[in-house]
């Protein structure tokens, strides 16, 4: 059978509250955009023109109607999407530094994309799927943790490669422990894997990313780690190879998403080449972390992320000029 979707993922979908100036009466105004890291992963790869599906909760409201059609919008498959009559739609407030840095308040207490249920999860969803992408706040506590469990088990039977963007947001999880072996226990099954320095730091203690990802390597099945360094740029390692690649020179206004446009793009390479990952050249590695610092580049550029994806074109355009951060 033809895969129907290139990627399916399982995770938040939720509203970012991104700043956007002031009121006349000099009050902060903020801009509601949709968000939530494995939606935005879908969104970068619609805009490379790959099909996908979220499988997602959101609540029965005015925010969870308008996350819906944004995922028409994108052209990312809805029927994954669940409502919850019980809690509102998750928000998060996003606040910016100085150089588009950014972080967040999240209204959680719990928001609807907690609420997923396991008996909620459409696995044949799963089975039409080419990869199965997860990210962690579903596993912050139940009953998604176990939605969570159940769809990376659907996901292994029919051996699709499994890939982990650990997006540890500290504040969401009862303890950073927790949060750790949580993550130890998606790690058994996932091949490949995107962390920051702090997040590798969590997982091993290190922030050397050679050390780090031996480390990761030895413990688990692991056959790709990418770690991000925002304008420092991107890392990647397999058992046999590694590549590093410069951030693109662009003028930053809000980070929001870079990492999710890095993540859709480095998948976006792996499903064009098809190529197994043991056996990945270090030119080839190469390739696929500067289409996707690329990526991660021209989403900075604007306010917002899941809407703001860049297509192939820009990417390339990006690409020739090789104006890299030295
Ligand atoms: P995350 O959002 O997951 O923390 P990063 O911030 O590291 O991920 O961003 C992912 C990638 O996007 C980086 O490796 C880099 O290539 C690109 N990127 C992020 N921030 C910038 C920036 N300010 N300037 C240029 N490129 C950036």
């Amino acid at each position: 059978m033809h895969p129907t979707y290139d990627v399916v993922a399982l995770g938040e979908l939720l509203i970012d509250l991104t700043p956007s100036g002031h009121s006349q009466q000099k009050h902060p105004l903020y801009e509601q955009n949709t968000g939530g890291a494995p939606a935005n992963v879908l969104a970068c790869l619609s805009a490379l023109g790959r099909k996908s599906a979220l499988i997602c909760k959101v609540g029965d409201d005015f925010f969870g109607t308008a996350l819906h059609q944004s995922l028409v919008r994108a052209g990312i498959d809805s029927s994954g999407l669940v409502w919850s009559k019980k809690e509102h739609t998750t928000l998060a407030f996003v606040h910016l530094g100085q150089q588009g840095e950014r972080s967040f308040t999240f209204y959680r207490q719990p928001g609807a994309d907690q609420l997923l249920n396991e008996d909620e999860i459409d696995e044949s969803l799963i089975h039409k799927a080419r990869l199965f992408h997860v990210g962690t706040l579903s596993l912050t506590g139940q009953p998604s943790r176990a939605a969570t469990f159940k769809a990376i088990e659907a996901a292994q039977k029919v051996g699709l490669p499994i890939s982990c963007d650990i997006n540890y947001r500290e504040p969401l999880w009862p303890s950073s422990g927790e949060a750790k072996e949580m993550m130890e226990r998606l790690l058994e099954s996932v091949s490949i894997l995107k962390v920051s320095e702090e997040e590798l730091f969590l997982l091993t203690g290190l922030t050397d990313a050679d050390a780090g990802s031996r480390i990761l390597f030895n413990r688990f099945p692991l056959q790709l780690i990418l770690i991000t360094r925002g304008a420092q740029g991107s890392d990647a390692r397999t058992r046999q190879t590694h590549a590093t690649h410069p951030a693109f020179n662009v003028k930053s206004v809000d980070t929001t998403g870079a990492g999710d446009a890095f993540m859709g793009a480095i998948l976006d390479q792996l499903l064009a080449t098809g190529q197994n990952l043991d056996s990945l050249e270090q030119t080839t590695l190469q390739q696929w972390l500067a289409f996707a610092n690329a990526a991660g580049a021209l989403v900075t550029e604007r306010y917002g992320a899941f809407d703001e994806m860049p297509a192939r074109e820009a990417i390339e355009r990006c690409l020739k000029t090789n104006n890299v951060i030295r």
